[in-house]
């Protein structure tokens, strides 16, 4: 039977390739960090990790993990509710909500799992989910999951918001779903409007955080804190494989009653394993070190500062960012795809992306700032990025 099989999968990977589709995965023998090495022997500057905090190779935390080996071993091997749950997990479920302003906090294998778990046990066909329609595919997934009532909305447009909530009365319960930062283009979710809006039409509001918890806001606790509306917002979910040191790991916060449900049914919690317990605890380390200094944040912030205002006074097209993600638009497909191939060769490691993950004829480099970078790292950067525009003729002198 395979053979057949095989001929077709051997067809469609090659109109992948075709299409200029098909992703390749480059090897790095190094820890992740501002400088990686890779296995053709060259060390290249990374602009694409989403190691917003530079806590991926964070020596705080690898002592964290180590100390857990000694005290709890290896795996669980188990589910949370049948024998997963140790100290340590219930320790860093509660750092989760006292880092958010919640009442509580459920720990998954990931934020995919978080928000593939979450729709599903809370809302039935007679509710509602109005949805902004560049959420994160796990958010997408989660939501087909769930027999509610669907609505979708443009891209952070509170006008369109608006339309799809008057739809959504029809309804019993609803509830606003979005990013909290859009990891394409790097804008925000308008949070003080969509809470406005939920007010006025009686809606839930869940945000997922995984691009702007440790990033966004003074003290990194995301988009809650950039819009001043902490503990206002009904479920967060988010990631610990972003800023949060760049791991494994995923959770929902918010509401008790509402975790209380998504630990009876919630099934990615109910039927995957626990996650390791040095996981835990380098989590539990990392919210120790957000809690007793925002110095990454203000290293971050500057970076991200400094990138956008060099990089825009070379004459870059550059989108207004508010976060750790800065578009550069190039917006012809081939050429992002040349231009990101000739940063590589001048040691700057970046990604073009196009269609189908952005508008056709929007392509871009997308670059991400972490506070693992140094001006002289970002000085780098912006040396290669005009002197690949000029060559490609991107930059017009
Ligand atoms: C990265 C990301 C996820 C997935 O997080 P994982 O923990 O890697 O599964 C979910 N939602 C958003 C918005 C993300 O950016």
């Amino acid at each position: 039977m395979y053979g057949e099989f095989k001929e077709f999968l051997a067809n469609e990977l090659q109109k992948i390739k075709d299409a200029g589709l098909y992703k390749y995965e480059r090897i790095i023998v190094s820890p992740q960090g501002a400088v990686i090495k890779t296995n053709d022997g060259r060390e290249v500057l990374n602009f694409c990790a989403n190691n917003y905090l530079g806590l991926s190779n964070n020596k705080r935390l690898i002592e964290a993990a180590k100390r857990a080996f000694e005290t709890h071993g290896f795996g669980m091997s188990s589910v949370r509710f049948i024998c997963g749950t140790t100290d340590l997990h219930k320790e860093l479920e509660r750092k989760i909500s006292e880092f958010f302003g919640t009442e509580d906090a459920i720990l998954y294998a990931a934020c995919f799992d978080a928000n593939g778990g979450l729709f599903e046990p809370l809302f039935t066909d007679q509710d509602a989910i109005i949805s902004d329609e560049l959420n994160h595919a796990s958010i997408i997934d989660g939501v087909r999951l769930c027999k509610a009532q669907r609505y979708r909305y443009k891209n952070a447009d509170v006008e369109d918001l608006e339309k799809q909530l008057k739809l959504a009365q029809a309804q019993r319960f609803r509830i606003i779903v979005t990013d909290g930062v859009f990891s394409m283009d790097g804008n925000v979710a308008p949070m003080d409007k969509i809470l406005e809006l939920a007010e006025k039409y009686k809606a839930l509001v869940m945000v997922d955080e995984s691009h702007s918890a440790g990033v966004v806001g003074k003290t990194g606790r995301g988009v809650t804190e950039l819009f001043n509306c902490r503990g206002k917002v009904d479920i967060i979910t988010g990631t610990f494989g972003k800023a949060f040191g760049g791991a494994i790991g995923g959770f929902t916060t918010g509401h008790k009653e509402i975790i209380e449900m998504l630990r009876q049914r919630s099934r990615p919690y109910l039927f995957s394993n626990s996650l390791p317990p040095m996981v835990v605890a380098a989590g539990i380390e990392m919210f120790n070190m957000m809690s007793q200094t925002t110095e990454l944040q203000e290293k971050l912030h500057a970076n991200v500062k400094y990138f956008y205002e060099k990089i825009k006074a070379a004459g870059f097209d550059v989108k207004p960012t508010q976060s750790a993600i800065i578009p550069i638009m190039i917006y012809d497909e081939k050429l992002a795809h040349d231009f990101a191939a000739e940063l590589l060769k001048e040691g700057i490691y970046v990604i073009g992306f196009s269609y189908p993950v952005v508008p056709r004829g929007l392509a871009r480099i997308r670059v991400q700032l972490s506070a693992a970078h140094e001006f002289e790292h970002i000085d780098k950067c912006i040396d290669a990025f005009i002197k690949v525009g000029k060559k490609l003729c991107v930059l017009k002198n």
